[in-house]
């Protein structure tokens, strides 16, 4: 039996190993000719991802150490709302999301790696696998709920055609629609099981509060005193808060797609000088508005809107 065993891993290893191999030697005629920048798609509009620290450090014990450093893998936070547009739809992905690529199922991964070719199409796959639905752009740009897809084989579908359409390399994509109708299960269902309710569309990663949560819990003792010194007047300066209108709430979202982050100064005496940060849903701009002009406030960078109000 084991011999069976290490015979099957035993020839494919090998098989793989000539087969790469033979590609190296063919790479080497080829070097000048590969190395033209012939993309399809712009930096600008490729996912903007932050790394999540893997937690190594702070492991009791040598075993979790290595454990974490086995089975744990890099994820990846969506920094800015990340939109794909894919026969006719644009698909949207929102702030805030973290990625992993889990979807794929792990044995893949050397040949499927989920942040190599794939990582547009297995980005919105771990999306659709976990929520089961995901947010389309409408007419004015505005992300609606939309559940077309609800089966784990229209999510893989889709993750073919938006790998076909992103790499164009048809063998790898199919492989990876096979490698999900054996192993794509176990993710699938895992996220089914949770049932979690989708998350509210966000444009921008809104830190600001996190970081001011994670100053007060992780800090050592020993420098507690000295960073309470510096940060208390520098996060009460920097929390952004709703007002008490509908179009003051942080994540409004006015007719022209800009977004309200919130105010810093709502306790200024004068209500005329209160200042609204606002984020373009298209260019990720932020700037300052006023609280009356909110409703129809367009972005001064590509919708030319008024200058930014500073405050
Ligand atoms: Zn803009």
């Amino acid at each position: 039996m084991l011999d069976l065993v290490i015979g099957f891993f035993g020839t494919i290893v090998t098989g793989l190993f000539v087969i790469y191999l033979i590609l190296f030697v063919m790479l080497q005629g080829k070097k000048n000719e590969l190395s033209a920048p012939n993309s399809l798609i712009d930096m600008d509009r490729m996912p903007v991802l932050r790394p999540i620290p893997i937690s190594t450090a702070n492991q009791k014990s040598f075993l979790n150490k290595i454990l974490v450093f086995v089975f744990h893998v890099r994820r990846w936070r969506v920094e800015k709302a990340f939109i794909y547009e894919y026969k006719g739809n644009q698909y949207a992905i929102h702030a805030g999301f973290e990625f992993d690529g889990a979807s794929i199922p792990k044995p893949l991964w050397a040949l499927l790696s989920p942040v190599g070719l794939l990582l547009i199409p297995g980005l919105i796959h771990d999306y659709g696998y976990r929520y089961n639905g995901i947010y389309i752009l409408d007419e004015q740009g505005k992300p609606v709920w939309d559940e077309t897809i609800s089966t784990q084989s229209g999510w893989d579908e889709l993750l073919n055609g938006i790998g076909q359409h992103v790499n164009k390399i048809k063998i790898l994509n199919e492989l990876a629609k096979f490698g999900l109708d054996l192993g794509g299960g176990t993710a699938w269902n895992k996220w089914r099981d949770k049932n979690e309710d989708r998350v509210p569309f966000m444009w921008t990663v809104d830190d600001k509060k996190q970081a001011s949560n994670e100053i007060q819990d992780n800090v050592p003792e020993a420098s507690i005193d000295e960073i309470d010194k510096t940060s208390e007047s520098d996060v009460k300066e920097k929390i952004f808060a709703s007002g008490t209108t509908k179009t003051t709430q942080i994540g409004y979202i006015n007719a022209n797609n800009q977004q309200v982050l919130g105010s810093i100064n709502l306790d200024e005496i004068d209500k005329k000088k209160v200042i609204f940060k606002l984020c373009c849903g298209h260019c990720n701009e932020v700037y300052g508005a006023k609280t009356s002009e909110i409703h129809r406030r367009k972005c001064p960078t590509c919708q030319e809107g008024k200058p930014s109000v500073n405050g």
